[in-house]
C-alpha cells in the first residue's frame, strides 16, 4: 500500500478526517463508505475486508479465479476477504476474458434454418453421403433425390472414387443425369477425380459447409432411418442385405413427411406394388410440388422456434474460438487457440489461425474475449503517460478511469470487444500487449501480496 497514492491519501483522510481530503477526486468512491473504513497499521479495512490497492486488484482476482470457478463463485470468494471500488465489475472482466473458461463453456448460437426452393422435377439435384464404416469395413453410398425424396443405396467396399464411379455410372444410366450433386466437402467428395468426372458429365458439384449436416438435412435424416433399418436387419436376419432391400421398398412406398406423397409415385408418376395388397389406381393422387415447400417451411419454422435460433453477429476481423471434436472426455468444447474471421457468407464463416484456414457454420464459433485488453487503453486520457513513474500509477487507478471502463464489458461484451480489437490490435495475434503500460511482470504478484498480508 505504501506506493499506492490513492490509498495513502485515503489513509490520511481517515486518520486526520480533514474535509479537504474528502473533496479530492481520488477519494470520491470511498466517501460514501467512509464510516465502514478503518486504518489498521499499514492497511485499510472495510469492515473485515482488506482494501486492495489498484495495481494488485487484478492479481487478487486472478488468485480467486484459480480453479476456474464461475463468475458468481469468484465474486463471492473475492469478497470474503478483500474489497475495492468496482470489485464486481472487475471480477466480471477478468472471468469473462479467461480463455480457459471460454473454451469449456457452451455457446448456443444456431442460425434459423432457411427453406430453399426445391428442384422442379426428379433427378435435378441429388444429395449424396456415405454411411459407415460398418463392422465389415464396408460403407453404404446414399443418394437422395431432392424432388421426390427417392433414396438410392449401394454397398461399397470403400469411399474411394474407383468404387464410387461404377455406382454413379449405373444410377445415371438407369435414371438419367442429374443437374447437380450436393455433398459435404469431406475427403470422399473433395478429390480431383470426382471433380473431373462430374464436370465431364456437365454435372454441377455443390459443396456444402463442412461438419454442418443441417445443410444436407435430407440425406442426414435418411441416413439415420437407414442405419436403424440396418441395425434391425443385422439383429433379425442372417441376410441383412436382403432386408435392406425390403426396407427400401417400404420406405419408397411411404408418403414422405414433406411431400405427403410416396417417393415412388413422384419418381415414376405411378403406383408401385409393394408388400401390401392394393386396389389398382385407388391410392394414386396428383402431386403438387408446393406441398413440399410449404411443409418444409412449416417444419423449419417449428424447429427454429423450438431451438430458439438467432442470426449470428460475427464480424470480419473478430477473434473467435471454434468448437472442436472431442478426442477424450477432457477435450474442451472450444479450441482455446483463437481464430480470426476472414470471410462471412451468410452463416458460412471462414476463419484463419496462422496458416490454417477453416470454413464452418457460424454456430461453431463464439466470440473470444481477449484477456489482453489493458485497462487504461479504454480511455485515451492523460493518465496514459508513457512513464512508469509513480505519477502514472497514481493517475491510472483512481476513480474517474474505473467506472466507465468497467461498465463497458458488462453491458455490451461482444461489440466492445470488437471495436476494441479493431482499434487496438494488429490484425494478427497479440502476444504482448500493445502499450508500454502493462509489462509489470517483474512484480511477482503472489509474493508481493504475501508481503502485503504479512504487514497485518
Ligand atoms: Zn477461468
Amino acid at each position: 500500500m505504501k506506493d499506492d497514492f490513492q490509498l495513502q491519501l485515503l489513509k490520511k483522510a481517515l486518520l486526520e478526517d480533514d474535509s479537504l481530503f474528502w473533496k479530492k477526486r481520488e477519494l470520491q468512491t470511498f466517501k460514501q463508505i467512509k464510516q465502514e473504513l478503518t486504518v489498521y497499521g499499514n492497511i485499510i479495512l472495510k469492515g473485515s475486508q482488506i482494501v486492495i490497492p489498484s495495481k494488485l486488484q487484478k492479481n487478487i482476482i486472478r488468485l480467486a479465479h484459480k480453479g476456474h470457478q464461475g463468475l458468481v463463485k469468484t465474486k463471492q470468494l473475492v469478497r470474503t476477504k478483500v474489497w475495492f471500488p468496482n470489485i464486481n465489475k472487475m471480477v466480471e472482466e477478468v472471468v469473462k476474458s479467461c480463455t480457459a473458461c471460454q473454451a469449456v463453456t457452451p455457446y448456443n448460437q444456431r442460425n434459423p434454418i432457411q427453406t430453399y426452393p426445391t428442384s422442379t422435377h426428379p433427378l435435378e439435384c441429388l444429395d449424396v453421403d456415405y454411411a459407415g464404416p460398418f463392422p465389415d469395413g464396408k460403407y453404404y453410398f446414399i443418394m437422395v433425390d431432392d424432388f421426390s425424396k427417392f433414396p438410392f443405396v449401394k454397398k461399397v467396399p470403400s469411399t474411394n472414387f474407383k468404387q464410387l464411379k461404377p455406382v454413379l455410372d449405373e444410377t445415371f444410366a438407369l435414371f438419367g443425369l442429374p443437374k447437380e450433386l450436393k455433398s459435404d466437402n469431406g475427403p470422399p467428395f473433395n478429390g480431383y477425380e470426382l471433380k473431373e468426372y462430374l464436370s465431364s458429365l456437365n454435372i454441377k458439384h455443390h459443396l456444402i459447409t463442412p461438419r454442418w449436416p443441417e445443410a444436407n438435412g435430407r440425406t442426414e435424416r435418411f441416413v439415420k432411418t437407414f442405419k436403424k433399418a440396418l441395425l434391425c436387419a443385422t439383429i433379425n436376419s442372417n441376410n441383412p442385405d436382403a432386408e435392406i432391400q425390403e426396407f427400401l421398398i417400404n420406405y419408397r412406398s411411404t408418403p414422405h413427411s414433406t411431400t405427403n406423397c410416396p417417393p415412388y409415385q413422384i419418381m415414376f408418376n405411378r403406383e408401385i406394388n409393394n408388400f401390401l395388397p392394393t386396389l389398382k389406381n385407388k391410392t394414386f393422387h396428383e402431386y403438387n410440388p408446393q406441398t413440399d415447400i410449404d411443409n418444409r417451411r412449416k417444419q423449419n419454422e417449428r424447429a427454429n422456434r423450438k431451438r430458439r435460433t438467432f442470426e449470428h453477429r460475427l464480424q470480419l476481423g473478430q477473434k473467435v474460438l471454434c468448437k472442436q471434436q472431442k478426442k477424450n472426455s477432457l477435450t474442451p468444447l472450444f479450441d482455446p487457440d483463437p481464430y480470426t474471421i476472414t470471410r462471412i457468407t451468410g452463416s458460412q464463416i471462414e476463419a484463419r489461425r496462422r496458416e490454417k484456414v477453416i470454413v464452418r457454420n457460424s454456430s461453431f464459433f463464439k466470440p473470444h474475449h481477449s484477456a489482453q485488453s489493458p485497462r487504461p487503453e479504454y480511455h485515451p486520457s492523460t493518465s496514459l503517460a508513457p512513464s512508469r513513474s509513480s505519477q502514472s500509477e497514481q493517475t491510472r487507478a483512481p476513480f474517474p478511469t474505473t467506472p466507465p471502463r468497467s461498465t463497458a464489458p458488462a453491458t455490451a461484451p461482444l461489440r466492445q470487444d470488437n471495436t476494441e480489437d479493431k482499434v487496438n490490435s494488429p490484425p494478427n495475434q497479440r502476444v504482448e500487449t500493445p502499450t508500454g503500460r502493462r509489462p509489470q511482470r517483474d512484480r511477482k504478484p503472489p509474493s508481493k501480496l504475501r508481503d502485503y498480508l504479512v504487514e497485518l
